[in-house]
């Protein structure tokens, strides 16, 4: 027998050692950073306190003592645990509680939770979707839209990044041309991100659902990134935009501005009826733990009862974001909290943020394959938990960083 087949035999995973090799010689390897700290704007990171731009904690509600307590209480009433998933004996009233209050809060019919907003775009698309419809997708949708639509047995086509003209045309030719037997589709979806991770750009949303109107396509929205940011008191890009009841599906996460854990569907009563009958996550995988419903039911109350925290995140958003670029750094098309600063080069990328930790700024680089080989950036979020001396000190170590490393001329006046 040959050599190289015994080797194989003999370590069948050997392609494992090969791949990360390349991983770290593209510079493309990531090790995990280790917090020993709440999360919070200042955390402690592989044992350094360090001021984070890289969490999404939009409002501070990781930490907020209201979640807490109400997490502390659901331990001490329903235990840790919820036993099941949904549709065995995992239903328990908080649940069912934080559906009535999201559903309230979205001014939607009916919400269903997920484990996860990944869960809940991949539990979705699927449901809906099959052969007889066509997915009509942005380029820079999130990976567990794509996922979503992977699982699907429908046909999908990319439209460029938030081009409502060339969405336009593909609407167009799919109502002209059918299915692949000639019949009219049954379903067009349109599908987007609210707020896109990597840019920090808003959807254009109300050319999306003309285009979609005119050609009797359905509009989803994921507002992973837009719930707790966009909108009254963080109701989203719908609302944002004032487009109640012109987008069918609504997805979200209870991960990010609302601080816990888990994912949701907004839309139709026969939307969630559907969903609870057939959509996989849900079926197949146990729902989330008392605490973690009843935090996010406090979280979804916060967003109600405090709105100046989300005033607080605009006003550092401003803050920060208006300085970067004075300072001499590209910071793309970003519109909200999500401010990249544009690096290039995977390598410079790394080198920048080892450097900004070495200040004590914890930003992340945000590599391929997340974003395109030559597009490495460092990403920031700026929570509304940040203080103006936490921000002023990034900025000054932004600066300090990017002119040892020639990416920036000037000073910080
Ligand atoms: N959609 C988008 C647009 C996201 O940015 C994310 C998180 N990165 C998700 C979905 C997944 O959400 P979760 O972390 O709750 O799974």
């Amino acid at each position: 027998m040959a050599t190289t087949t015994q080797h194989t035999h003999a370590n069948p995973l050997g392609f494992i050692e090969e791949e990360l090799e390349g991983l770290r010689r593209q510079n493309l390897y990531r090790p995990l950073r280790i917090m020993s700290s709440a999360q919070g704007p200042v955390a402690t990171v592989d044992g350094r306190e360090v001021i984070s731009l890289s969490s999404n904690d939009y409002l501070g509600l990781t930490h907020h003592p209201r979640l807490r307590q109400a997490a502390l209480d659901a331990v001490r009433q329903f235990g840790a645990g919820s036993g099941a998933v949904r549709t065995i004996a995992g239903t328990m009233s908080l649940h069912e509680e934080l559906e009535a209050e999201l559903a309230r809060f979205k001014g939607t019919e009916a919400v269903l939770t997920f484990q996860s907003g990944f869960t809940a775009n991949t539990g979705v698309i699927p449901t809906i979707t099959g052969e007889a419809d066509l997915i009509v997708s942005d380029g820079l949708n999130h990976a567990s839209i794509i996922d979503g639509m992977r699982l699907s047995k429908a046909p999908r086509v990319i439209y460029p990044h938030a081009d409502v003209t060339a969405l336009r045309d593909r609407l167009a030719e799919a109502r002209s041309k059918g299915g692949p037997d000639g019949k009219p589709h049954r379903l067009l979806l349109v599908v987007t991100d609210g707020v896109f991770s990597m840019d920090g750009d808003i959807a254009p949303l109300p050319g999306i659902v003309e285009a979609a109107e005119e050609f009797g396509a359905a509009v989803m929205v994921d507002d992973a990134h837009a719930s707790g940011v966009l909108g009254r008191n963080g109701r989203g890009s719908v609302d944002h935009f004032g487009l109640h009841g012109r987008v069918a599906i609504q997805v979200g996460t209870l991960s990010k501005a609302v601080g816990v854990l888990g994912g949701y569907v907004a839309g139709s009563q026969a939307l969630r009826d559907l969903l609870i009958q057939r959509s996989r996550p849900f079926l197949f995988s146990t729902s989330a733990p008392p605490a973690v419903a009843a935090a996010c039911l406090e979280a979804i109350r916060v967003f109600q009862e405090e709105p100046e925290l989300i005033d607080r995140l605009w006003a550092n958003t401003r803050r920060f974001k208006d300085e970067l670029p004075r300072l001499g750094f590209n910071t793309g098309v970003s519109e909200t909290p999500i401010t990249p600063v544009m690096i290039g080069e995977s390598a410079v990328a790394q080198e920048f943020s080892n450097r900004l930790f070495g200040e004590g700024i914890f930003a992340q680089p945000v590599v391929f394959p997340t974003v395109a080989l030559d597009k490495a950036r460092i990403r920031t979020i700026v929570t509304a938990a940040h203080t103006d001396d936490m921000l002023d000190r990034s900025l000054e170590a932004f600066s300090k960083v990017g002119r040892e490393l020639g990416l920036i001329a000037g000073s910080r006046p």
